[in-house]
């Protein structure tokens, strides 16, 4: 699958308004490594990977995040802080600026695409001021053969340049660095910033928009693997939360870690043709597949290593957002090409860190749809010196910063194909267990591993009611047991040895839930409602 035989096609960006530039076209993922370390841009870990720092920013910025407000998305798009409104003119300034910046530079081009599924195919050029951004290009687009490259015709740019500064009072942004999408031009601009997960997300933005407006399919913030027996299982989840941790699994064909779309032929389908995983306190004890992964070809990102190019995973001086991207080869059980049926069971992923959420519970229809809507998770952010308190999240579709359009519109496309497939929908916490942040402890991987293979071995699908508890405040079904999991781990309550706290702090939740919902309460019909939590305070 790699390609390592020379491509002698030339193009010219003078199209583009890169003028006279050094163009090195399609090079391999061997020729861009060699080329970063050469530059002085980055260095190879004793596992082979390079390692590079990302700059300034080593995470996105979703406030600088535009969208051109043009024909195409003045009417559809759900305005407001996420989707930031950028004015076309202003874009064609700033475009020209970036692209004489890029003229007489080396640049670095890949021709790709997203969508694994024919029918869905968006051919996409990535130019890059830096050769490591474009080896991040090859190891999470898909990468199409040197027969397909021949008359390749990208339909969406990428125009990728960190060392390019915004003057803000100028060019319209917020400050000096950016992420600008323009449907009618069809380009991601992204500048002044060197962070690689710039580039995937902003084509992902763009497949959120174009996939449920013009192919009527779901665009999905989630990963998904398949078993032996073709059964696809698909895990939403805010950042940080397991969708690739949970998806990585010997004993189940990764499909993808991060962005599917639904399609109405009952298929799921991978948008990209690589993963981006945490890689913070990675162990291969705990996460073999991942490890295992970072060799040659994979990119490390703002990770701490010795002299002998040994990473040092729980280093998080530089960011607390290390990661590693590969081509999803880099994974041994694969499905090819990445596409799976209609899913059998949907997880939804959150990180609860009050502590309050069981580790697994059943979701009726209703609410499912409600907590997709909510999107729940929870951060901890350091309030007072030594006063640390998680801090509930709440993100739409468990994606709102990648999601173009008004929430309730995935909500219904979601609702409708769950009752169509009858799939089968949990909630799982794989935050933390015996309290909240600073008293409990995150809960084992072990654990999660195990309550959701016992979902995909039909253990726990074949419970009946009695075989649940029906939390008292949060109303979802809890199993009373679960193979490989002890009893007690299974009722959060149990765990805290306080259920005064414990019912105090799951109030603190419910109430912070009910808030998040008001905004949505308008547009949920009394179905939706309905699923959200049971009660709210003593
Ligand atoms: P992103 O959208 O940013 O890619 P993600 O949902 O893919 O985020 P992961 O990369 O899987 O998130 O990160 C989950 C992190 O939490 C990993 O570092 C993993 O080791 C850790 N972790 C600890 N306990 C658990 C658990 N019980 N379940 C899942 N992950 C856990
Ligand atoms: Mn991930």
């Amino acid at each position: 699958m790699v390609n390592h035989t020379q491509i002698t096609k030339t193009i010219s960006l003078d199209a583009y308004g890169i003028k006279n530039a050094q163009v090195r076209y399609q090079l391999s993922s061997d020729q861009l490594h060699e080329l970063t370390i050469s530059k002085g841009q980055g260095e190879e870990a004793s596992s082979g990977a390079l390692a590079v720092k990302t700059g300034e920013f080593t995470g996105r910025s979703p406030q600088d995040r535009f969208i051109v407000k043009d024909d195409i998305t003045k009417d559809r798009v759900w305005w407001g802080n996420i989707n930031i409104p950028f004015d076309s003119e202003k874009f064609q300034k700033l475009y020209d600026k970036v692209t004489a910046y890029l003229s007489e530079k080396e640049v670095f081009v890949r021709d790709s695409y997203a969508c694994a599924d024919d029918n869905y195919r968006l051919n996409i050029r990535v130019i890059n001021e830096y050769p490591w951004s474009n080896m991040f290009a090859y190891n999470m687009f898909l990468r199409p053969t040197e027969e397909e490259l021949k008359d390749f015709t990208p339909e969406w740019t990428v125009i990728n340049a960190p060392g390019f500064m915004a003057d803000a009072e100028i060019d319209g942004t917020r400050q000096h660095n950016f992420a600008i999408l323009d449907f009618t031009r069809k380009i991601a601009l992204i500048g002044g910033t060197g962070y690689t997960g710039e580039i995937k997300k902003g084509i992902f933005s763009a497949l959120n928009f174009i996939l449920p407006v013009f192919k009527n399919t779901l665009p999905m913030h989630c990963s998904a693997n398949v078993g032996k027996d073709g059964d696809t299982a698909i895990f939403f989840g805010l950042s940080g939360t397991g969708k690739t941790t949970l998806s990585t699994d010997a004993e189940r064909s990764l499909i993808g870690d991060d962005e599917h779309g639904w399609t109405n032929e009952n298929t799921v389908f991978n948008f990209e043709g690589g993963c981006y995983a945490k890689v913070i306190n990675l162990s291969q004890e705990q996460e073999p597949e991942i490890y295992d992964a970072i060799k040659k070809g994979a990119i490390l990102e703002n990770v701490i290593m010795n002299d002998k190019g040994d990473v040092d995973f729980e280093n998080t001086s530089i960011t607390q957002n290390t990661r590693v991207s590969y081509p999803i080869h880099h994974i041994e059980n694969i499905r090819v090409p990445s596409i799976g049926k209609n899913p059998k069971n949907i997880f939804f992923l959150t990180a609860d860190a009050f502590g309050v959420l069981p580790p697994i519970s059943k979701l009726t229809p209703s609410q499912a749809a409600y907590h997709f809507i909510s999107g729940y998770t929870a951060k901890v952010a350091g309030t007072e010196a030594g006063v640390v308190e998680p801090v509930p999240s709440f993100s739409a579709c468990f994606g709102a910063p990648f999601m173009p359009l008004h929430p309730t519109k995935y909500a219904e496309m979601l609702s409708h194909k769950m009752k169509e497939s009858g799939v089968n929908v949990w909630l799982v916490n794989t935050g933390w267990t015996g309290g909240p942040y600073g008293v409990g402890t995150r809960m084992k991987l072990k654990y999660t591993r195990a309550m959701i293979n016992a979902v995909l071995n039909g253990e726990l699908g074949s419970y009946t009611y009695e075989d649940y508890h029906i939390h008292s405040v949060f109303g979802v079904a809890q199993p009373r047991t679960c193979p490989g999991v002890p009893k007690e781990v299974l009722s959060p309550r149990t765990t805290w040895g306080d259920d005064e706290a414990y019912y105090k702090t799951a109030f603190k939740l419910t109430n912070a839930f009910r808030e998040n919902f008001k905004k949505f309460e308008e547009f949920a019909s009394e179905e939706i409602r309905r699923g959200g939590p049971q009660r709210y305070s003593f």
